[in-house]
């Protein structure tokens, strides 16, 4: 687990600035403006030549081994050195002498952060909300969309509830489809705000790659909006689900896998199949130990091993029906075997783990682990090895 964040030593800077940390590749490419590039003087020599520091770098990534040019801004990153890397995006914070990456080259969980706003308060929120003005966000988001690599796979677009940013949201995916365009955009919404179909209506071939992904937690009202805690979200939501797909939108099912869902999952399976048919694909998910659901430990915990007939009922209902479904944030050793082929290396690198029992595990490569900050009153009484005999044969 990589942090997102550091302290610094940060020199000549006075306000915020999105930076690419860059090497001599980066400059020559030309895809980015030298102003908003930091040079990093760390590991290649030929940086330093008297030439390529005279240009007009936005500043330096040193570290106690380099001298930064006199008179130019400079960082030292006070910390694993590796925080940030030639090809991330750094913002840098002079008030806190700290910088946060928010693009980091390579990783598959580079999240464009929207809003801390919400407008529904879920039991097990992982980012629990404020309902602060963060506008601003909007013009931050599309600038470092163009600091992104360009051929990065993917991103993901989250909050809080990124539909609460209006049509800047939309300026925001524009902005990802200019800078872009082959770049997958993975939107995290409830989608209510969806019910004002000509909101929905505004994403239309925005951008050549883009999924909604909108969590649903039961087949009745009642359920839904409890585990929301918001009344009247589930009917907001399933009328913004046809007004997405009215729009022409790719719209993924997330179901994260809490107790009082749990109990209804075979009644949902077969709701998805019957009302929302048009779905790419539904993603039934572990819960992540922290935020909200860390007070809700009693109401939401449901232990892998004590789901594993409804959940291989679930995934069969779908996957007979050609609904494509697949399993996030659960350890392999926790499913039945019939289950693992579904399972996905699901969390981002910087937040995933494995536990010491892990090391002797012959199928560690192949699952996805733990959140880092899980607790043993959020891990399954099943976690053991696997043997890579017993995994082979029983899938046969
Ligand atoms: S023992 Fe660890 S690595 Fe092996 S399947 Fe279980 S959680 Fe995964």
């Amino acid at each position: 687990m990589l942090a997102l964040e550091a302290k610094a030593e940060l020199q000549g800077w006075t306000e915020p600035a999105l930076l690419k940390v860059s090497g001599l590749k980066e400059f020559a490419e030309g895809e980015f403006p030298i102003q908003n590039m930091m040079l990093d003087l760390r590991s290649d020599p030929l940086v330093r030549s008297e030439s390529i520091l005279a240009l007009p770098w936005a500043g330096f990534l040193t570290d106690d081994r380099i001298t930064s040019p006199l008179s130019r801004p400079s960082l030292k990153l006070l910390g694993d050195p590796a925080i940030a890397c030639v090809g991330d995006v750094i913002e840098i914070k002079p008030a806190v002498s700290k910088i946060a990456v928010r693009y980091r080259r390579g990783d598959n969980g580079n999240v464009l952060f929207a809003t801390e706003r919400c407008n529904s308060f879920c039991l097990m929120c992982s980012q629990p909300p404020r309902q602060i003005q963060d506008d601003w966000r909007v013009g931050h988001l599309c600038e470092l969309a163009n600091l992104i690599d360009k051929d990065a796979a993917s991103i993901a677009i989250s909050g809080g509830e990124p539909t609460l940013l209006g049509e800047g949201l939309a300026q925001v995916v524009a902005a990802c489809a200019s800078a872009l365009p082959d770049t997958h955009v993975h939107i995290l919404s409830n989608g209510r705000n969806f019910e004002d179909a000509a909101y929905a209506a505004t994403f239309k071939d925005l951008h050549p790659s883009l999924t909604w992904g909108v969590p649903l937690y039961g087949d009745h009202y009642r359920l839904h909006d409890y585990v929301v805690q918001s009344g009247g979200a589930f009917g907001q939501t399933i009328k913004g689900l046809y007004a997405l797909h009215a729009a022409g939108q790719c719209i993924e099912i997330r179901v994260v896998l809490v107790k009082p869902t749990v109990e209804r999952l075979s009644s949902l399976a077969r709701y998805i199949y019957q009302n929302l048919p048009f779905v790419e694909h539904v993603a039934l998910m572990g819960i992540e130990p922290i935020g909200f659901a860390k007070a809700h430990h009693q109401a939401l915990w449901i232990d892998p091993l004590d789901m594993a007939d409804t959940l291989s009922a679930a995934v069969g209902f779908l996957d007979k029906r050609r609904i494509s479904v697949s399993l996030y944030n659960l350890p392999l050793c926790t499913l039945p075997v019939s289950l693992r082929p579904f399972a996905k290396r699901s969390i981002s690198n910087w937040k995933q783990d494995y536990l010491p029992v892990c090391a002797e595990c012959d199928i560690k490569s192949e699952c996805g682990g733990f959140f880092g900050w899980v607790t043993p009153e959020w891990t399954s009484r099943g976690i053991g090895p696997v043997k890579l005999e017993e995994h082979a044969c029983a899938r046969h």
